[in-house]
């Protein structure tokens, strides 16, 4: 089905636009995108710097031809990198099969993908999936959930990012974010990060849930101290709350196991997914592991019109598929320890070290210039993420080779020479 596309029947600003190799397409330079994207599309974002036009496996091409080293993938989300024949297959298959249902009827591909993610979850008799389309999405979810035990109090940590919506953003930290759509939903308090002190200070059988990120992906690729989770999970247990374990970001092979909860040996009560899930197709997850936390949203209390569609099930589905058929997360530690360990040495002086696990990465800076080394790696053909002012954040597809990871080592002395002789910030 995804045939060539001259093949295709047209769609304005679609299969006249695409970028096909050897091939000499129609297309629009990249600054006109960029100036037509200023006028019709909300500025929640600024403005974009390059518009894409085409992806394949860990690249992407921009609408002038230049070709990019995704080390971003979307953020945390293309895992199989761009165009993969499987996901492209799978979803193509699905959409001329059956394409979308309500949830008054049951799909083979939604049902399929929730019994998988219980089974790479281990997860225990009686536990559940409710599926939706975004991270934000899910950690709703886990916050209705939350709410359901009748206990009024949820805790989440400081520099936590949990999504855009109400909901969600009362989960976020960062005041810029909240501020100005106060009031949100009460209740919520965040507390120091990595201090199991205030942790024990706080709980207590007020507190319904406890929210935490194995690793603060938005704060600057922050792993949680180690030790953290583990007794976090034992002293959310002692007083009853609920430990739910956003893993939009870290999930999904991202650290190199399939979760990254797995390693410190915890068993969460919710686990939420969405980003790495459908390879770039939207879908969210929202796991409840166990009995007493699945029975506590019952029918006529959540739910989304999209939410387990059938192609973005099957998208999920394809993924998870090749991440096990290709042996993704071998190649995940592989490739992300090349980069951890070489990256110190490549991007010294300005690079002082390198946190976080598998392939999320951040590059610590001994500066803030971390806008001024991005810009200068996309000037170079590499798009990586200024997450904070002195990090940028690695989270590339998990199909990147250690050849790809090498030549962005290669590149990466050039670029600090460049973002060091960027005028002050
Ligand atoms: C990105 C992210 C979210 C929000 O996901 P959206 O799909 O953007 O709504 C939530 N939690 C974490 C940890 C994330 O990284």
């Amino acid at each position: 089905m995804s045939g060539h596309p001259s093949e295709l029947p047209a769609v304005p600003g679609v299969t006249d636009v695409l970028h096909v190799p050897g091939e000499a397409a129609q297309r629009a330079a990249g600054a006109e995108w960029v100036d037509r994207y200023s006028h019709a599309i909300m500025a929640t974002y600024g403005t974009p710097q390059r518009a894409l036009v085409r992806g394949e496996g860990a690249y992407v091409w921009d609408a002038d031809g230049q070709r990019y080293l995704d080390l971003l993938g979307g953020i945390a989300t293309n895992v199989l990198g761009h165009a993969h024949p499987t996901l492209v297959g799978a979803v193509s298959a699905q959409l001329s099969t059956l394409g979308h249902v309500s949830n008054f009827f049951a799909s083979p591909p939604q049902v399929a993908l929730a019994e998988r993610l219980l089974e790479l979850l281990h997860a225990p008799q009686g536990s559940r999936v409710f599926l939706s389309n975004s991270g934000a999405e899910a950690n709703e979810g886990a916050f209705k959930v939350a709410r359901r035990t009748g206990r009024p109090r949820v805790l989440a940590l400081e520099g936590a990012f949990h999504g855009r919506t109400m909901g969600a953003l009362a989960l976020t930290h960062k005041p810029d974010y909240r501020e100005p759509f106060e009031p949100l939903p009460g209740g919520v308090e965040h507390l120091p990060f990595g201090d199991l002190g205030a942790l024990e200070a706080a709980l207590d059988g007020e507190v319904a849930a406890l929210f935490v990120e194995v690793i603060q992906g938005e704060a600057g690729v922050r792993p949680l101290p180690e030790g953290y989770l583990a007794a976090a999970r034992e002293l959310t247990t002692s007083v009853g709350a609920l430990l739910v374990v956003d893993e939009v970001q870290t999930g999904v092979g991202r650290t190199g196991g399939w979760f990254a909860h797995t390693r410190h040996g915890v068993v969460p009560d919710v686990v939420t997914l969405a980003k790495g899930l459908g390879g770039g197709i939207p879908i969210g997850a929202t796991v409840t592991l166990g009995e007493r936390t699945s029975g506590l949203l019952v029918a006529g209390q959540h739910g989304t019109t999209f939410g387990g569609n059938p192609v973005a099930t099957a998208a999920a589905l394809a993924t998870l598929h090749v991440i096990e058929r290709d042996d993704l997360l071998a190649n995940v530690r592989e490739v992300g320890h090349r980069l951890a360990a070489g990256a110190p040495s490549a991007g010294a002086p300005l690079v002082t070290s390198v946190d976080g696990e598998g392939l999320l990465l951040g590059l610590r800076l001994a500066r803030p210039r971390a806008k001024e080394l991005a810009a200068a790696a996309l000037e170079a053909g590499f798009i990586v993420n200024a997450v904070t002012s002195d990090t940028v954040r690695l989270a590339p597809p998990l199909v990147l080779s250690a050849d790809q990871a090498d030549s962005f080592l290669a590149a990466l002395p050039q670029l600090v020479q460049i973002a060091e002789l960027a005028e002050e910030p």
